[in-house]
């Protein structure tokens, strides 16, 4: 078969892979002059390594990601340091990244809040029906069995960040795969994702998958029993087309799709997000941490702060210390219009909170990245809503962030998905 793939991210060029390596001739487009998508990084002249755009790690339970870089006999470029991740109470920072500091963290005190934290994290980790506790929202779960302060403090700050006016709408389901699938040890790939990312291109392409880079796909049609992809112009015919991008974007690109299966993709919540990327002079977190969980209410201008060379050395970007400054923003906010100075002018005054000897001079580059499509808004009843990955036009697939649920969006469940949709378009049982 001739199969057309929509997108070079982690989703599509795992698709592409099992499509190939099953004999069939496969061509991905992608709009970017470059493969990774939302995973991608960049690099300075002077740096040995690339930064993600947008943080990312992988967890230790990432198997289906950790699976394909093991069959692509790249095992020995994955690391996984343990860096350290903190929590705020009370203008300080405090490292929760295992048992034993979760215990001794002292924003839920050491009595009977402290024991409702524990059974929940343990039931959470324990049970596998979250099938139940998509029924109910996160916000009412949490209040009922963690309590309202342990809700407050611990749960409720992570649900604000990430879905903003949402927050109340999310179902459990989304908190329960988080804690079920999250593991304290962060892993990355040897020269960055992207170093990945363009390995994985370059061993697809040797497999003779063409991969047109800069093209953008403008419509998708079904006609004289074949699919059209258009692009710059020009139309051609595939067998099967498998499209990785959001559902909006689908449904823009092929808008021949029966109404209720267009409705159901128009109606899919999501969250953008904007990233500032800073390469400082001086370390900003003395203590060494990584990740700082950051409550909205205390007046931060952002959701989280990464310091990225606490996690791999400063060593592979000339001795420049990476900092990351990002949030979950609806598409209309402010941040998205906003130049990177007036950003930087927004974000430098919360640089001094990790560090009080901080200054501007300490800036020496900085990088704003934003996306409309980041993360996906999982509401109660949310498997209801799940788009089918065969969409009802005969040979075109359908594989993005929004279906991997109950999971919650990653670079590993990408893989998972993109597999999966393999399977399918091979006539395979799933
Ligand atoms: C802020 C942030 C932090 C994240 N952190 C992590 C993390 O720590 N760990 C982790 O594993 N994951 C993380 N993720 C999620 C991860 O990046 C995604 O789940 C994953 O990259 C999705 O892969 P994909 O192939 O499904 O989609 P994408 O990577 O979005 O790929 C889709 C591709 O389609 C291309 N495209 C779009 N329109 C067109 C068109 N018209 N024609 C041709 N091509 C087109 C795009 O350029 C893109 O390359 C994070 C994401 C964000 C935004």
């Amino acid at each position: 078969m001739k199969i057309a793939i929509i997108g070079a991210g982690f989703g599509g060029m795992a698709a592409a892979y099992d499509l190939r390596n099953a004999g069939h001739e496969v061509t991905i487009y992608e709009s970017a002059g470059y493969v990774g998508g939302l995973a991608s990084g960049f690099k300075e002249p002077h740096w040995d390594w690339s930064v993600e755009k947008f943080y990312h790690h992988w967890f230790q339970s990432d198997r289906y990601m950790l699976g394909l870089i093991r069959e692509l006999g790249w095992e020995k470029m994955v690391l996984f340091p343990r860096p350290l991740t903190v929590m705020y109470h009370d203008g300080k920072f405090y490292p929760f990244d295992s048992i034993m500091k979760a215990l001794l963290f002292p924003g839920l005190g050491f009595g009977l809040d402290k024991i409702r934290f524990g059974f929940v994290g343990l039931f959470l980790r324990l049970t596998n029906n979250w099938k139940a506790l998509e029924k109910v929202t996160a916000d009412s779960w949490m209040m009922k069995w963690a309590g309202k302060n342990v809700y407050e403090k611990m749960w409720k700050p992570l649900l604000v960040g990430k879905f903003g006016p949402f927050y109340r709408d999310v179902n459990m389901a989304w908190m329960w795969a988080r804690i079920k699938a999250r593991t304290t040890r962060l892993g990355t790939f040897e020269g960055g994702f992207q170093n990945f990312a363009s390995l994985f291109g370059e061993k697809l392409r040797g497999m003779r998958v063409r991969i047109r880079l800069g093209a953008i796909v403008e419509s998708i049609k079904r006609e004289q029993d074949q699919l059209w992809v258009r692009s710059d112009g020009k139309d051609e015919a595939y067998d099967q087309v498998l499209v990785t991008t959001s559902p909006n974007l689908l449904a823009k690109l092929s808008p021949d799709l029966p109404e209720n299966y267009l409705k159901g993709l128009l109606e899919l919540k999501s969250m953008g997000a904007v990233v500032m990327v800073m390469s400082l002079r001086h370390q900003l977190s003395k203590e060494g941490y990584y990740w700082f969980n950051l409550p909205k209410e205390e007046g931060y201008p952002f959701l989280a702060l990464v310091e990225h060379t606490n996690f791999v050395s400063k060593d592979h970007f000339g001795g420049d210390h990476i900092v990351y400054a990002g949030d979950y923003l609806e598409v209309g906010h402010e941040y998205f219009s906003m130049s990177e100075e007036q950003l930087l002018e927004r974000f430098l005054p919360a640089l001094k909170k990790f560090n009080p000897e901080f200054s501007r001079e300490w800036v020496k580059k900085v990088w704003v990245f934003k996306t409309n499509y980041a993360q996906p808004v999982p509401l109660v009843d949310h498997s209801k809503n799940i788009p089918a990955i065969q969409t009802p036009i005969e040979g075109l697939y359908f594989a993005s962030m929004s279906q991997v649920y109950p999971w919650d969006r990653g670079t590993n469940f990408a893989v998972e998905i993109g597999r999966r949709a393999a399977r399918l378009m091979l006539g395979e049982k799933n």
